[in-house]
């Protein structure tokens, strides 16, 4: 499943081993607590779905979805709710699992929206980190790689809802 535009940043191989590595981190943390992660709709979906098969502890899931970037490909700073979680959020041991974090606002805005519900803690996993372009500081727990300012699809990660079904990350080759 090769693309002719898409150059390969990280193989399946790589990526399997990253949330091996990072399930272990957090099974390990959380031992004895139950854990909520909260997977941000759509592109963390087949990193969630990976990695709670990682976590060797109790474990439920919960989804939002946001909109901040529309089908352009550049951060608006708007970030909208579309879906919000089903689970009471208050006095749970939350996790947000994120595919990438670029400019840093939607989740920056996402804390501030968990802060609100008082859990018992509060924690965020990424598989990617694009942090040149970071324009707000945020707190990251868990990190799978830090990668170049350039955009990325693939395992979850769209452009215009297409090639979420790559099982490795690309750059995507000549977009503007
Ligand atoms: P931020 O608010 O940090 O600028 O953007 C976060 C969201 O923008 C990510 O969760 C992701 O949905 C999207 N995003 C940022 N960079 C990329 C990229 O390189 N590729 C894709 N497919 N989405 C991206």
């Amino acid at each position: 499943m090769l693309d002719p535009n898409i150059e390969i940043l990280l193989t399946e191989e790589q990526i399997r081993e990253k949330v091996v590595e990072i399930g272990r981190e957090i099974a390990r943390d959380y031992e004895g607590r139950e854990l909520l992660a909260v997977a941000i709709l759509k592109g963390a979906v087949i990193f969630t779905a990976d990695l709670i098969r990682e976590l060797d502890i109790s474990v439920s899931i919960d989804f939002m979805a946001v909109s901040s970037y529309g089908s352009s490909t550049v951060s608006s700073g708007v970030v909208e709710i579309i879906k919000d979680v089903d689970i009471d959020v208050g006095g749970k041991h939350v996790l947000v699992v994120e595919d990438i974090i670029d400019t840093g606002l939607t989740l920056d805005y996402l804390l501030t929206h968990f802060r609100s519900r008082k859990p018992a803690s509060l924690r965020v996993c990424t598989l990617l980190d694009k942090w040149e372009a970071r324009t707000v500081e945020v707190p990251i727990d868990y990190r799978g790689f830090f990668i170049p300012n350039e955009y990325v699809v693939g395992y979850g990660m769209d452009c215009d809802q297409k090639f979420r079904n790559l099982p490795y990350i690309g750059i995507l080759k000549d977009f503007v």
